[in-house]
């Protein structure tokens, strides 16, 4: 049976010299896996398609629970992101949080929910074309680990403090990451023994765009300074926290951005 489905590859592992296995994130089947034959000879029609963040038409032929690549169609090439270290190993890490996320066979667009899809080819779109936006690799990876919680189903609610429903309080606002929500600091308990984050105004208008922008505008802030730390350090743990893990390619990045620093 013939089955088409636009995706990105977001893993590949190689078969013997000619051929490799590709995970393709899909919106109608979550993640799916495919063997691409003979994808790495030069003269192959999918040779473009199988690799790694090729953004395709992909027409698979389903045997029993097996997908083959039949053919593909390119439909937007984000190969510039090999080209520099930081960019890769960013772009590295969507994937391998996405697929790690993402189940297999199950459609990703029930109840009205953003295609993952779309999500990652923005996303990808973003790191690649971050020196004309003006946009910070930083910022990008913030405004993807905290939208992407939410896409799973934990948004945190941002709206206002929870306990008086003030919504920017002049004696400043507390974050609470374990139960994904805010405080004004005049209804905050000091003795509260959880996390707990002190956000600077900026980080926290930073974080209602990620969660409230429609689909095309939650990459489209600009943060700097402290508020930037801030934010990535907050995203960063609050999304760690409820994928329960860490990933091999933010292990990679983060040395990277460490290092960039130090030099
Ligand atoms: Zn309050």
């Amino acid at each position: 049976m013939l089955v088409t489905y636009e995706g990105i590859v977001i893993a590949r592992r190689e078969v013997g010299d000619n051929s490799c296995f590709i995970d393709i994130l899909t919106d109608e089947q979550g993640i799916v896996e495919a063997a691409a034959h003979g994808a790495k000879k030069l003269n192959s029609s999918i040779l473009s398609s199988a690799g790694l963040f090729s953004y395709s038409i992909f027409c698979l032929n389903k045997t029993g629970l097996r997908y083959t690549v039949n053919s593909a169609k390119p439909k937007y090439s984000f190969h510039a992101l090999g080209s520099d270290i930081e960019k890769l190993a960013l772009a590295s890490y969507f994937a391998q949080a996405m697929r790690y996320c993402t189940p297999s066979e199950q459609n990703q667009l029930e109840h009205g929910a953003d295609s993952p899809v779309r999500f990652l080819a923005a996303a990808l779109y973003e790191i690649m074309s971050a020196e004309q936006t003006g946009r910070t690799l930083s910022g990008i990876k913030s405004a993807f680990e905290l939208r992407y919680s939410a896409m799973l189903g934990f948004s945190p609610d941002l709206v206002a403090c929870e306990n008086c429903g003030n919504y920017d309080c002049e004696n400043g606002m507390i974050f609470l990451p374990d139960k994904a929500l805010l405080l004004c600091a005049d209804c905050f308990n000091p003795e509260y023994g959880g996390e707990r984050t002190a956000l600077l105004p900026d980080t926290l208008s930073a974080m209602r765009q990620i969660i409230f922008s429609p689909a095309d505008r939650f990459f489209k802030f600009r943060i700097t300074g402290n508020a930037e730390k801030q934010l990535s350090a907050v995203c960063e743990s609050y999304f760690l926290s409820r994928a329960e893990r860490c990933f091999p390619a933010l292990n990679y990045y983060n040395t990277l951005v460490r290092n960039r620093r130090e030099i």
